[in-house]
């Protein structure tokens, strides 16, 4: 499964978690990445031995990380405690440890019906000061899709692809990230499709109707089923201003929709939700 990467971004923000903790005996960064279209909100946070340090985490944004320090408190105690974050229909349970005694650890999982949608990776670093425990909440995704700035379309970046503005499309900017195979929410869309004659995204729910730039509609008889998250806000890797064109279904990016291109002629056309992009880093 592919993971977009995350700890670029929060290398600054780690750096100044350990050293807001350094008078603490025992300390852990924190590190929850969440890598899903869904918000997960503090539900639980207690700790056995020890406190959080300010600033409080209470939500965690879809395709963005935070971090929280715990640190000991009295002479000779560890840093040892829970935390509970909340999504749809799933809570993610996590419990921590720096001791004064033995080794650091962080173990999570879920509780709820939607667990089978996610994967859970953990890992403590070492350390008694600004140790760096991470939690990683994934869904599959798929890489390499691109912005294409003749056609202002999104598409699957390979050979033999086939722009409406002529030639084939040009890939510009981010590498952006598409979920997969999961099903829809309440701002997540599902059934977008690869179509292999023009490698752009469409809207896989009336392909009779739609418009190719290869020519006819376009084929979303194969692959996966893509979701599209929707309605959320702008983020370090989530990039808002996409749109839906109902003259050819595709996807393409609505900053400007006047000098677009679109396959049933003209630009496209911007209809129904502003759809979010989840990009790597750079
Ligand atoms: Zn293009
Ligand atoms: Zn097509
Ligand atoms: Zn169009």
């Amino acid at each position: 499964m592919a993971v977009l990467e995350i700890v670029g971004a929060a290398a600054g923000a780690y750096a100044l978690a350990v050293a807001i903790s350094d008078w603490a005996e025992r300390s852990c960064v924190i590190e929850i990445a969440n890598m899903s279209a869904d918000y997960w909100d503090l539900v639980r946070k207690g700790s056995s031995s020890g406190s959080f340090q300010e600033p409080t985490v209470t939500r965690i944004e879809p395709f963005n990380n935070v971090l929280i320090t715990a640190v000991s408190g009295d002479f000779g105690q560890g840093a040892v405690g829970n935390l509970g974050f909340r999504a749809r229909d799933l809570v993610l349970l996590m419990d921590y440890s720096n001791p004064v005694i033995g080794n650091n650890d962080l173990d999570a999982s879920f509780e709820g019906a939607r667990g089978g949608e996610f994967q859970l990776s953990t890992s403590a670093g070492p350390g008694n000061k600004g140790a760096l425990f991470r939690c990683v909440i994934e869904q599959p995704v798929q890489e390499g899709w691109r912005y294409c700035p003749k056609c202002h379309g999104l598409f699957n970046d390979g050979p033999g692809s086939v722009c409406p503005a002529g030639g084939s499309h040009d890939p510009v900017g981010w590498e952006y990230a598409l979920l997969h195979d999961v099903p829809d929410g309440p701002t997540l869309q599902a059934n977008w499709r690869f179509c292999p004659k023009c490698r752009g995204l469409v809207a896989g729910g009336d392909p009779g109707s739609s418009r190719c730039p290869a020519g006819g509609p376009h084929d979303t008889s194969i692959g996966w089923s893509y979701c599209v998250p929707h309605d959320l806000p702008d983020g370090p890797r989530l990039q808002r201003g996409w749109r839906f064109c109902p003259k050819c279904h595709g996807l393409f990016a609505g900053g400007d929709p006047a000098n677009s291109r679109c396959p049933a002629g003209g630009p496209h056309d911007p209809v129904g939700w502003i759809y979010n992009m989840a990009h790597k880093p750079g």
